[in-house]
């Protein structure tokens, strides 16, 4: 195809991510991707410090993903998941209930984060319709998360930065506790936790779930907060008998330098929601872990069955090329390794804490945040950071980027001079 013809097309009758059909940002054409490059069809390679928004963390084209849909494909690509099942899927359940925190030992396959998000909130009020306490069909949540696009999920999210304004008075209404307010790593106050417990204290009889992004609160605001906090959302949510829903879509599978995000905190949610780099960022998949508690009590009461069941529910490709990422991010240098990439980021970025845009910077695992004074113009941005051969996206105050596991130190290198250079002609 003609690049300026595909180029057009696309303008005129393709919908990007949060955009208008009038006056769209500009978009880069890509050719192809390979390891952690993305080739672009005007020829820049550039180094993907986004990992595709969180979800290829073993790069690109790798041989190890790519040979375990193709064997998969030769067999079956996809059977439905009712009245059926298959060994990719029960292996892919053994690993996720060994590796994830104990007493998760229930799973629910599904298809996208938004709507693990969906399911996880589903279980939690058919949980307590279950047991009898059907007057809790709320859910509590802090401000500054993001849990997804869908309905539900969207009710949950920012209600700022979120979509709330725009779908006022539709949108169900929960409760909002304020934003954990201390940074990883600063000193724990317990009044921390003083509005979370207020919304508990009020209103438990009304909540069956609290949802949260644990230690780092993603799309919405890209903040990494106390262990602490978790620890006593555990504590409350058991207090006042709500379930806890961790939403580690976004920090699940190493991205924080722990496997699981909730490690940090060594809690251990009701329920688990996991998507994006499940699969590698091959395909679009995730699971719900649940307690058997969780499960169990749905089940022994009408319908005895919990609601759910996607089309590709269990979809062998995913569950195939999710074993497979699954299997490499075991391996034993992966861990340490994107805790040297923490070390690495604050070496090449802490010198930026002293500029004058430069509000703040937050490192954690393979993530680097630094938030401007400013909203930043994301056109003229982006166009910066491809010409200094590097893919990342800012938005809003924030410049960020979360890199592949597999970036070598001198490929991270590049990645972060152009940060810096980019943000010192500002
Ligand atoms: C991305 C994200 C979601 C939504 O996942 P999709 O696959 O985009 O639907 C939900 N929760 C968190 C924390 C996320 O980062």
């Amino acid at each position: 195809m003609e690049l300026n013809e595909m180029m057009r097309f696309d303008r005129e009758h393709i919908w990007h991510p949060y955009t208008s059909m009038i006056d769209p940002l500009p978009v880069y054409p890509v050719r192809s991707a390979d390891g952690v490059y993305i080739e672009l069809e005007t020829g820049e390679r550039l180094i993907d410090g986004m990992s595709s928004w969180w979800s290829v963390v073993h790069g690109y084209n790798n041989p190890v993903l790519n040979e375990a849909v193709k064997s998969q494909i030769d067999r079956m690509s996809h059977v439905m998941f009712g009245g059926l099942t298959h060994e990719p899927a029960v292996r892919l359940a053994e690993r996720l209930v060994a590796m994830t925190p104990d007493g998760l030992d229930r799973v629910f396959y599904c298809d996208s984060g938004s709507v693990s998000v969906e399911v996880a909130i589903k279980m939690a009020l058919q949980y307590m319709q279950a047991k009898g306490e059907a007057s809790r069909t709320k859910l509590a949540t802090v401000s500054g998360g993001y849990h997804g696009d869908t309905w539900h999920a969207m009710s949950v999210c920012d209600p700022d930065v979120g979509m709330h304004t725009l779908y006022d008075g539709r949108l169900p209404v929960q409760f909002f506790a304020d934003r954990p307010g201390i940074p990883f790593g600063g000193e724990w106050d317990e009044n921390d936790i003083a509005s979370l417990r207020g919304v508990l204290e009020a209103h438990h009889s009304e909540i069956a779930a609290l949802i949260i992004e644990p230690i780092v609160q993603g799309a919405s605001g890209m903040w990494i907060y106390h262990p602490e906090y978790l620890r006593r959302a555990r504590e409350l949510c058991d207090e006042y008998g709500i379930l806890m829903i961790a939403d580690e879509v976004a920090t699940g599978f190493g991205r924080t330098g722990r496997m699981f995000a909730c490690e940090w905190a060594g809690i251990t949610p009701d329920i688990m929601c996991l998507g994006k780099a499940i699969t590698g960022g091959y395909m679009s998949f995730a699971a719900v872990m649940a307690t058997g508690d969780v499960a169990l009590t749905i089940s022994s009461h009408e319908p005895h069955s919990f609601m759910h069941g996607p089309t590709f529910m269990g979809n062998p490709l995913a569950c195939a090329v999710a074993n497979a990422s699954l299997e490499l991010i075991s391996q034993p240098h992966v861990l340490p390794r994107i805790t040297e990439i923490d070390q690495r980021l604050r070496e090449h970025l802490e010198c930026l804490r002293g500029m004058s845009k430069v509000a703040d910077l937050r490192i954690l695992g393979a993530i680097a945040v630094v938030e401007l004074t400013e909203l930043v113009d994301m056109a003229r941005m982006q166009k910066r950071c491809v010409e200094e051969g590097v893919w990342i996206r800012p938005f809003g105050k924030l410049f960020y980027v979360m890199p592949q596991y597999v970036i070598t130190d001198e490929q991270l290198g590049t990645l972060c001079r152009a940060m810096v250079r980019i943000l010192s002609e500002q």
